[in-house]
């Protein structure tokens, strides 16, 4: 973190309540709870409008998710467009079992890709509300976080000047890649990391979803996923050794793989289309506690990465925006500052159980493939019991649909 000596001009530099440096998820929900709550704040971000609400990422929203934004007003679009998923299915061994959660819950999830989430929320936090986006932004520096009176800088791209926005708080919501956890000083933090020594090759397809749910393969061969993003759209996924290149999955192969570890009696054939986004993922996960350093709060994927395994970060990304956003609302209004004060160990709580149980599906999704027979019984164990055992399905379904009463 750079700190800057005080301007002798700064009285008159530009002040805002709250930068929030990233448009994502986090970002754009944040600075629509303090526009709500009548704060101003200025949220940066390096890429353009049109990039962040057309970037393909996730796609999973839990339940308790939308739920919340609807209460805020942000979910309009979502209960009319997206896709209720209300069942699972593993295929091992051949066969096809599906766990139809929302019959033992009542509980679903909402299938809506995130450059839909993220064009809704900017809509909604620019043109509904007349939020202040800057899109395009360069050089976005943090300083003096430890201060009371910190700062941000950035480069306009437009007119290629320095800007520099005085502030009371910054929220750091520039996902895994940016600069806000970068700017605390090393060992004011500690940052939990976790490898799986797992690549997945990561696909979008474009051809329609071949089933009506999230489908998981367990095979020797490796894991296979296969997640509906839209009517035209599918992603899928196939374990790979990590760092593998993509080059090394032509076509051809992609698909004699797919049908190979989706393969199960009973199921019609998958689907097959281009493959429009091929990357490989090393999966990792990591922590950053507390998520706070002096007046930077962290939310989103800048705090804690959560592997895809379970379809988790988008959700967990809300969920801290929705912690701090009525923090710094509650704060900022004239509250008390507990909600800010609690923040860090109240969003870390849902984070850590999500990371655990990634792990444990990891362990699910990977044990019959690393060529140890005690492994992959223990594998087939777990899942035999899932649907065998009442208590089992009922545990798995909490943890899946993110809807434990404590965390
Ligand atoms: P982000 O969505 O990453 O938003 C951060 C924003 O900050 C971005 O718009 C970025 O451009 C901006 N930014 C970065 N640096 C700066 C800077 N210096 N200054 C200003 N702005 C900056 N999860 C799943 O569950 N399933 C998936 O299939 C899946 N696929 C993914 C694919 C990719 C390529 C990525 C990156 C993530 C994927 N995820 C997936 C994870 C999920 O999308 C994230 O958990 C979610 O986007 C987190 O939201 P966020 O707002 O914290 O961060």
């Amino acid at each position: 973190m750079t700190t800057i000596s005080p301007h002798p001009e700064s009285r008159s530099l530009p002040h805002v309540p709250v930068v929030v440096v990233g448009a994502g998820p986090a970002g754009l929900t944040v600075g629509t709870l303090l526009r709500d709550a009548g704060i101003d704040c200025v949220v940066l971000e390096t890429e353009s409008r049109e990039t962040v609400e057309t970037r393909p990422r996730a796609g999973v929203l839990e339940e308790w998710a939308v739920r919340a934004l609807e209460r805020r007003g942000l979910a309009g679009r979502i209960v009319e467009r997206a896709q209720a998923h209300t069942a699972c299915e593993f295929r091992f061994g051949g066969e096809a079992y599906r766990f139809p959660y929302e019959e033992l819950t009542g509980r679903h999830h909402y299938v809506y890709p995130q450059p839909l989430l993220v064009a809704d929320l900017a809509r909604e936090f620019v043109d509904v509300r007349g939020g202040d986006a800057r899109f395009s932004v360069r050089d976005v520096e943090l300083h003096d976080l430890e201060t009371d009176r910190p700062s941000v800088s950035y480069t306009c791209s437009r007119t290629g000047q320095q800007r520099l926005l005085l502030c009371d708080f910054v929220v750091g919501a520039d996902g895994a890649q940016g600069v806000s956890r970068a700017a605390i000083p090393e060992g004011a933090v500690r940052i939990a990391r976790h490898d799986y020594g797992v690549g997945w090759l990561s696909l979008l397809v474009e051809a329609p979803p071949s089933s009506d749910c999230v489908v998981f393969g367990i095979h020797p061969n490796g894991f296979a996923g296969h997640m509906a993003r839209s009517p035209e759209v599918t992603r899928y996924y196939l374990q790979c050794p990590p760092g593998d290149s993509p080059h090394h999955w032509t076509h051809t192969r992609v698909w004699h793989e797919l049908r190979t570890r989706l393969e199960a009696a009973g199921r019609p054939p998958l689907t097959e289309g281009p493959l429009i986004e091929k990357r490989v993922l090393d999966l990792h996960d990591y922590v950053v506690e507390p998520m706070t350093y002096g007046r930077l709060f962290l939310a989103g994927d800048a705090a804690h990465l959560v592997a895809p395994i379970a379809a988790k970060g988008l959700n967990l990304a809300l969920h801290d925006a929705f912690l701090l956003g009525d923090a710094l609302a509650a704060y900022l209004t004239g509250g008390d500052g507990e909600g800010l004060d609690r923040y860090s160990e109240t969003g870390l709580r849902r984070v850590w159980d999500y990371q655990e149980f990634s792990q444990w599906l990891s362990d699910v999704y990977h044990g019959t493939s690393g060529g140890d027979p005690f492994r992959a019984g223990t594998t087939l164990a777990r899942l035999r019991r899932l649907f065998t055992s009442p208590a089992a399905a009922a545990a798995f379904a909490e943890q899946y649909l993110g809807t434990a009463a404590h965390y």
